[in-house]
């Protein structure tokens, strides 16, 4: 059994929609569980309407949603002519599970509005795409993942329970008995209250590992519309390269230093059933694209990681007090306490430099806080660029107009902070 998820850009038209049903063409004896995220940028529009709802804006809030509304009527009906009535009445009800709460009142914290409004994203797109493929030829079951995914109630960013997780899976995969494709969405899951929960932005490619990992797939395909994970972002570097083979370890640490290929917690659940994951071009399925897995990877180019809106935070003692004597646990305990996570830190006798990502309102609290201890100083606009296999001649290009305020390398890494 495979695992295949297709991300937002690859169900964003009805041409691609369509695309999709040729892909599977390829893989006619397969038995495939499809995870599929919402349509293009719903996921964003969706976040608006939730922050019109939570602002009291209510008249603003419906008419956002039925633009998302219209779009995902119009995209049913251009692709759909014998389940058309069917899918439309299947995208009703998520419309009243909105609607329904959009016309209260917001008593709750946000968080918990955001997932209940965000989830109908994966709903509607997975309902279309179902329904699509149905017609097509390609028959598949539709699960509301709800029923399979459980999770805390840390709305957001909700934290799934394995143990009840597997249960449910064990369940759905008797499913396979009968059918052979089954298709859900990704990202999304619920409380032990019925409570919808999402996993983080583009979780999708951690949902679909999770499967992988509790049905021990052969393995995981993550359909995008790039030819394969690159050693560089091609939209600044022209001169990028595909990357045929990584490994595990390697896309782990890609991702930590902020490449935007995988979701970071998609490697694990992989890495702890020996999965191997493949990313391939929706647009191109004969290209090769990149596979993942646990064996070490020779010759690797420079792989190059940007991170831009960094924010250096210079903290200064006033009474030349040593900061790793004195200060840092309280100063680690800070950034824990304000859930700051540092990109890249440095301490000299009297100084501690952090390097963050630009959440105002965070490093706000953090100055006012530090600044009780010490001098603060903020600096922003910063890059962070980080290579991991680097050479001379790759810094040497990478550096080149550009002003180094920090440095800091280990045998196989470097980051460097620039303006
Ligand atoms: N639709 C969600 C997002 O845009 C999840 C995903 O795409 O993986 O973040
Ligand atoms: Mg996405």
């Amino acid at each position: 059994m495979k695992v295949f998820k297709f991300g937002g850009a690859s169900v964003n038209s009805v041409e691609r929609v369509q695309k999709l049903g040729e892909i599977l063409s390829h893989y006619p004896d397969e038995q495939l569980l499809i995870v599929v995220s919402a349509m293009g940028k719903t996921t964003n529009a969706l976040e608006k309407v939730a922050e019109a709802f939570f602002a009291g804006k209510q008249e603003e809030a419906l008419s956002l949603f039925k633009v998302v509304k219209d779009q995902h009527l119009t995209t049913a009906k251009y692709l759909l002519v014998t389940q058309a009535l069917a899918c439309e009445a299947q995208l009703a009800d998520f419309f009243t599970e909105a609607e329904w709460l959009l016309h209260d009142q917001p008593v709750r914290e946000f968080d918990y509005y955001y997932d209940q409004i965000v989830c109908i994203g994966e709903l509607l797109s997975t309902a279309i795409v179902s329904h699509y493929l149905n017609e097509a030829g390609y028959r598949n079951k539709w699960l509301d993942v709800r029923d399979i995914i459980r999770t805390d109630d840390h709305f957001r960013e909700a934290v799934i329970d394995w143990d009840f997780t597997a249960q449910k899976v064990a369940k759905m995969k008797e499913l396979f008995a009968t059918e052979r494709i089954l298709l859900t969405q990704g990202f999304i899951g619920s409380t032990d209250e019925n409570e919808s929960t999402t996993l983080g932005r583009e979780g999708s490619d951690y949902t679909a590992a999770v499967f992988a990992n509790l049905l021990d797939a052969e393995n995981q395909t993550i359909w995008k519309d790039v030819p394969s994970v690159m050693n560089a972002d091609p939209r600044h570097y022209p001169e990028a390269q595909p990357l045929p083979e990584l490994n595990y370890a390697e896309v782990i640490e890609m991702a930590y230093y902020g490449a935007q290929v995988i979701h970071p917690k998609t490697i694990k659940p992989l890495q702890n059933k020996d999965i191997p994951l493949q990313v391939k071009c929706f647009l191109d399925p004969s290209l090769p694209g990149t596979i993942i897995h646990d064996e070490a990877v020779k010759g690797l180019p420079p792989i190059i990681v940007v991170k831009e809106q960094q924010v250096l935070l210079e903290l200064r003692s006033r009474d030349f007090s040593f900061v790793a004597e004195q200060h840092a646990g309280t100063l680690y305990h800070m950034l824990e306490s304000l859930l700051i996570k540092p990109n890249l830190t440095q301490n000299a006798a009297i100084s501690f430099l952090c390097v963050v990502d630009d959440h105002a309102e965070k490093i706000e609290k953090l100055a006012l806080e530090a600044s009780q201890l010490f001098d603060v100083q903020v600096i922003r606009d910063l890059s962070l660029l980080t290579v991991r296999h680097y050479t001379p001649a790759s810094l040497e290009q990478l550096l080149k107009d550009k002003t180094v305020i920090l440095r800091q390398q280990t045998p196989d890494t470097i980051q460097v902070l620039v303006r």
